[in-house]
């Protein structure tokens, strides 16, 4: 029993590594080992209280299990796997798929090449941020104002040539599309979370 436990505390890196991804490796070679490392949704700072209040059992019965892994448990789907990766409208809006509540317009998606849908701005009031800092990083969280869901991140300052140069990177199973609105795009600097 002894010698496990030695064979086991002399190898922790090994062990977390088994487990993660490429992205926490870089955090492990570079970082203290006094300095915890998290995961997913412990790590969350969630400030905000959301209108619509459903029960675990109530979000399973409503969503399909992958809904449900990124929209309650902050998943995300495979880059270039989305429904909307690649899905361009001339009008319309994405909704929230846990609510239905409009969170970007048609005309606010464009074209980053990251994999996920990527929209410059969202519905003024539609979305709230929060400082994620699972995977040894630091980014900022998307989720829907009303419910809570899971969208994606927002990353600034990209260099991207829109109104905004924000990316709202979101997941396509986060959302569903509505083409009968007619909600437009109203300019940069009306969403403030
Ligand atoms: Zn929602």
């Amino acid at each position: 029993m002894l010698s496990r436990s030695v064979q086991l505390l002399s190898k922790p890196r090994n062990l977390v590594l088994a487990s993660t991804s490429a992205l926490a490796l870089t955090y492990v070679a570079t970082s203290s080992s006094s300095r915890p490392f998290h995961l997913s949704t412990a790590s969350m700072s969630n400030k905000h209280n959301f209108p619509l209040k459903l029960s675990e059992g109530e979000w399973r019965a409503k969503l399909s299990p992958e809904q449900f892994r990124v929209l309650r448990e902050q998943g995300t789907e495979r880059a270039g796997t989305g429904e909307y990766d690649q899905h361009f409208a001339g009008k319309g809006v994405y909704e929230c798929a846990g609510c239905g509540t409009p969170l970007y317009t048609a005309d606010m998606k464009f074209k980053s090449g990251c994999g996920w849908p990527a929209f410059f701005d969202a519905i003024p009031g539609a979305i709230k941020e929060n400082v994620d800092r699972s995977w040894g990083m630091e980014r900022v969280e998307i989720v829907c104002a009303n419910c809570g869901g899971h969208q994606g991140h927002v990353f600034k300052g990209e260099g991207y040539d829109t109104p905004t140069d924000a990316r709202h990177c979101v997941n396509s199973i986060s959302l569903r599309f509505n083409p009968k609105s007619e909600l437009k795009y109203q300019g940069p600097g009306k969403n403030k979370a």
